[in-house]
């Protein structure tokens, strides 16, 4: 991808309304300033890469097939507004899962890298400096830990995270209101 072009979603909250474990498609709303950030974001020739925690496979409240469908049809929805998804990724363990096979310390569970660097290696690119979208703190602290900058929303919990923010959390760059907001405050200010 040229100049590193590359911006990292979070999807519950930041993309999608929140509504809990999402365990169906039918479940899936966008979020009214989804389709015109996600299009400014391509138009600008930003590689989008989702990168989602979804624990609900490691509790045993829906399949990781069912999860790969609403993930499809996520992308499915967007692509029909001809918004382009460079990669999505997920990650289904969890330390305290309840499915034997996903009962994993891993390296894919933001805050932790695995899902930003599996981008880097197939899209051949940096975080280092890229910004993480997403409605929790452990968005900004996933941004901190690639070397990148945060912005927290306040769609899905992110009213509740941003009132944790102290001085020694991994701290947004910017609080949008919601995921157009913050794409509006980048390119106004000349970071797109
Ligand atoms: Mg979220």
């Amino acid at each position: 991808m040229p100049d590193n072009k590359i911006i990292f979603l979070d999807r519950d909250g930041t993309i999608n309304k929140e509504d809990g474990y999402i365990t169906k498609v039918g479940q899936l709303e966008l979020y009214r300033g989804t389709v015109p950030a996600l299009r400014m974001l391509n138009e600008a020739g930003y590689g989008i890469v989702i990168v989602s925690n979804q624990a609900g496979v490691a509790k045993g409240l829906l399949t990781e097939s069912e999860l790969m469908k609403i993930n499809n049809a996520l992308l499915e929805m967007l692509g029909s507004e001809n918004i382009m998804v460079e990669r999505l990724y997920y990650c289904p363990h969890h330390p305290d899962a309840v499915i034997p096979e996903y009962k994993k310390d891993c390296e894919c569970r933001k805050p932790r890298t695995g899902m930003v660097q599996s981008a880097e290696k197939a899209l051949n690119v940096s975080a280092r400096g890229a910004y993480m979208i997403g409605d929790k703190l452990t968005d900004m602290e996933l941004a901190h830990n690639f070397g990148g900058k945060g912005i927290l929303l306040q769609t899905g919990y992110g009213k509740e995270e941003a009132r944790k923010i102290n001085s020694t959390a991994h701290n947004p760059v910017y609080i949008a209101g919601d995921i157009l907001d913050a794409v509006e405050w980048l390119k106004a200010n000349n970071k797109l």
